[in-house]
């Protein structure tokens, strides 16, 4: 039995609860490329490494030009320039009956502003007020920081474009989040079908292994 929900899982049920099923449920991992994801993953921990203070001269040697340029954009940015508070920090809280969780990228501070960023080498969610990043990672750090701030955003940083997307965390979002996240992980829980959803077959990495 699941018992800690991630975005990802939430994401992956809402997408198709087969795939869901598939991955989580029977653990079947089908392999997918991961050259897209290897700038990503090298910014990533370039940036958890130079927030905690690691010297980080001979890794950046090892950089592309394009990797490079990625990397100035992230060190220009100013929400990255605030002070580090956590990185790569692994947070969960308790929604209604469900722990919901998972690893954030960053969080910073100002003292009494606290800010989880997010980079994105490629694209920011289309609809990123309702991602379930941002409706699981906003409930679980106010839980963390015990209200304890003056204000609390999520930060999309959109690499590509050099754009921040910033979303404030109000009370009236508090409750909506709940809502949904009580919503979508009471369907999973109580789902014994795991129904396709053939919207999005031709992009997913299990339509091989299917049975349409
Ligand atoms: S191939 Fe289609 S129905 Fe099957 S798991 Fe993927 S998205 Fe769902």
């Amino acid at each position: 039995m699941l018992n800690n929900y991630s975005p990802n899982m939430l994401k992956t049920y809402q997408t198709c609860p087969k795939k869901f099923y598939y991955r989580y449920i029977e653990g079947v991992n089908v392999p997918v490329s991961v050259t897209p994801f290897e700038k990503g993953k090298k910014i990533h921990a370039l940036a958890n490494y130079f927030l905690q203070g690691v010297n980080i001269s001979r890794i950046e040697t090892a950089l592309t030009d394009v990797e490079q340029e990625v990397w100035q954009t992230l060190l220009a940015n100013p929400f990255f320039q605030k002070d580090y508070f956590k990185s790569e920090y692994q947070l969960s809280c308790k929604i209604g009956e469900y722990w919901v969780g998972g690893r954030i990228d960053a969080v910073v501070t100002t003292g009494d502003e606290y800010f989880i960023l997010d980079y994105k080498t490629g694209s920011i969610p289309k609809n990123p007020e309702y991602d379930y990043q941002t409706m699981v990672y906003l409930p679980a750090l106010d839980r963390f920081l015990k209200g304890n701030y003056s204000s609390l955003s999520f930060v999309y940083i959109n690499l590509k474009e050099k754009k921040n997307h910033v979303i404030q965390f109000t009370p009236q979002l508090k409750s909506e989040y709940e809502k949904r996240i009580i919503d979508i992980c009471s369907q999973i829980s109580n789902d014994t079908m795991y129904q396709i959803n053939a919207n999005s077959c031709s992009r997913c990495e299990y339509n091989k292994i299917c049975a349409q």
